[in-house]
């Protein structure tokens, strides 16, 4: 009767473990693009200057 209530428990933490761990792996991602605070446009992280406005980032 104990591996009746364990099994579904099981099944319910590991759902929770997977999104938990996709929003944990998504929060920790580098960001590779970002946007100009001048023009707000798409600009690389590394980007010294905006392509777009030409204004320095
Ligand atoms: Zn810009």
């Amino acid at each position: 009767m104990f591996l009746m209530w364990i099994v579904p428990l099981l099944l319910i933490g590991l759902v929770i473990y997977v999104v938990s761990g996709n929003n944990i792996i998504n929060a920790l991602k580098p960001v590779v693009s970002r946007s100009c605070p001048h023009c707000d446009q798409a600009v690389q992280s590394d980007w010294k200057n905006c392509p777009h406005c030409g204004r320095t980032l």
